[in-house]
């Protein structure tokens, strides 16, 4: 598959499951816009097809300017992945209107800044991809995890109400649930259940382990592609999916 000349922007493309996809992306042909809240990270990872762009995916402002500047360097996105996000489990009563807004506007805020501007050209062509990192979470609860679970659920109903607006036009709408994939992400919450439930580490990793159904960690390149898939002509009538990459939770 070659997606040459398309432009790709990944939000929380400096790290990660932004960066493999990113990467994977850009071996494909595609001239990929990885972006960030941190410059370094970004201009760290940057290589050929890896354009770096700082922007706060909460900002409105920062967005709006961000993806016009990539419009303007690279052309219109046609594979737009908000992938920014932020992964703390905290049980409801512990969860104050500060941190509720803050998962808030970074997972589904950022999520709608994001498809939004892309769309604004996107949406004059004839074909164009919007892949939503969602999670498991997405499609169940996940315990201790309110504000997450919440906003996750919304980034999947965002894509399902998008996939009915933009029926037929060439346009596609999807989102990817992973269980725990290995990234930072899993480090820092191995490290803050240990703390919470007073265990030590190692049994804390072996909890998140066992809670995909495999009973292993999922790699960042197995959900890179699946964007690679969602980007290539056998998925061109999936739309408004929420697929799950779990090892079998459903
Ligand atoms: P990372 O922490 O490596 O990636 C998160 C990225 O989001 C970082 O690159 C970070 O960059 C960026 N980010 C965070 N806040 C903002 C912000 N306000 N503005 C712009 N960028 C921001 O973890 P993952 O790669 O694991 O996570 C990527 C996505 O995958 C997340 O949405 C996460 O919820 C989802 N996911 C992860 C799972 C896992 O187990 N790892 C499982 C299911 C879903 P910077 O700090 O430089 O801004």
């Amino acid at each position: 598959m070659t997606l040459n000349g398309k432009h790709a922007l990944i939000t929380g493309g400096g790290s990660g499951i932004g960066l493999t996809t990113a990467r994977a992306l850009a071996d494909s042909g595609a001239q990929v816009t990885i972006t960030g809240r941190r410059m370094g990270v970004l201009e760290a990872v940057t290589g050929a097809g890896i354009h770096p762009l700082a922007m706060d995916v909460t900002d409105e402002a920062q967005v709006v300017e961000g993806v016009a500047r990539a419009v303007a360097e690279r052309g219109p996105v046609q594979i737009c992945i908000p992938n920014a996000g932020i992964a703390e489990g905290r049980a409801l009563h512990r969860t104050d209107a500060a941190f509720w807004r803050q998962v808030m506007a970074t997972n589904l805020d950022g999520a709608f800044y994001t498809v939004r501007e892309c769309l604004s050209e996107m949406r004059g062509t004839d074909w164009g991809r919007v892949i939503a990192i969602s999670s498991i979470a997405g499609i169940k609860g996940l315990k201790g995890a309110a504000a997450y679970t919440a906003s996750k659920h919304g980034m999947i109903g965002l894509i399902r109400a998008l996939s009915e607006d933009y029926l037929g036009t060439g346009l596609t709408f999807n989102a990817i649930c992973p269980g725990y994939v290995d990234t930072e992400i899993v480090t820092r919450n191995v490290t803050a259940i240990a703390e919470r439930a007073g265990i030590p580490e190692d049994e804390a990793r072996a909890l998140m382990v066992g809670a995909n159904r495999h009973k292993r960690l999922i790699e960042p390149d197995e959900v890179a592609q699946a964007v690679l898939w969602l980007c290539g002509p056998g998925s061109q009538s999936v739309n408004g999916q929420a697929i799950e990459i779990a090892g079998g939770q459903f």
